[in-house]
């Protein structure tokens, strides 16, 4: 192997270093990237989140280890993470088409169910590079096969808003009033649509409910949501 060569593959290492880091992105435990505990630590079966408005099914409890996982996923480019969070969004999904009445009258008309991400803040895109939410809805979409719901990243903010997280429960609803729509070349997607929302997790509720105001103000026939996890 050349000079090059060699360069290549540290660097090929490295990479895959930052990929796979040999560390638990629950529990900070060394050795495997999503332990035994933290996995036994979110099983569970859908349960259905009172958000105002809108149907929303999580896959589990935002615990400590989900918690942390969905953390790492966001904000720590973690995205080996969605070898976890895929599979539990997927569950949420497959529950909603099956248990709401909206999606299985679009089965049954043949009509396609759109899974619409819900649109992380332009800074916050910014600064990660790939939407991490976008991405794995997508990659649970795809995970459920053809045949199943068409992932649909129609919605994008209509101005800048500050991050939810940082703010109370009052001051979120201010912050996201009127703040995210669809963006003008995917109305026609969205129209007489049954569409459902997908986030990591639902808090309070309120970029799930003025994300739905959105596809409703487009025309969308049904709006559902779901999530990984829900806080208790
Ligand atoms: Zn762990």
């Amino acid at each position: 192997m050349d000079d090059l060569g060699r360069h290549l593959a540290t660097t090929m290492r490295a990479a895959a270093g930052l990929v796979l880091p040999a560390r638990c992105a629950g529990c900070g435990t060394a050795g495997d990237p999503w332990c035994a505990t933290c996995r036994a630590g979110v099983l569970g079966v859908p349960t259905r989140v009172r958000v105002p408005g809108t149907p929303c099914w999580a896959a589990a409890p935002l615990g400590a280890p989900l918690r942390s996982l969905v953390t790492a996923h966001k904000d720590g480019g973690r995205a080996d993470s969605r070898r976890v969070l895929v599979p539990l969004l997927a569950t949420a999904l497959s529950t909603v088409l099956v248990r709401e009445s909206g999606p299985r009258r679009a089965a049954a008309l043949g009509e396609p169910v759109l899974v619409v991400p819900v649109p992380t803040r332009g800074s916050a895109r910014r600064r990660r590079g790939e939407d991490p939410v976008a991405a794995l809805v997508r990659d649970a979409v795809a995970s459920l096969g053809a045949g199943g719901p068409v992932f649909a990243p129609v919605l994008r903010h209509t101005r800048p808003v500050a991050d939810q997280a940082r703010l109370g429960r009052a001051r979120r609803w201010a912050n996201l009033a009127g703040a995210i729509a669809v963006s003008p070349s995917r109305a026609a997607l969205v129209r007489g649509r049954v569409c459902v929302l997908a986030d990591d997790v639902v808090t309070t509720g309120s970029t799930l409910a003025e994300a739905a105001r959105a596809l409703r103000a487009a025309g969308a026939a049904d709006v559902l949501a779901v999530a990984v996890g829900a806080t208790p």
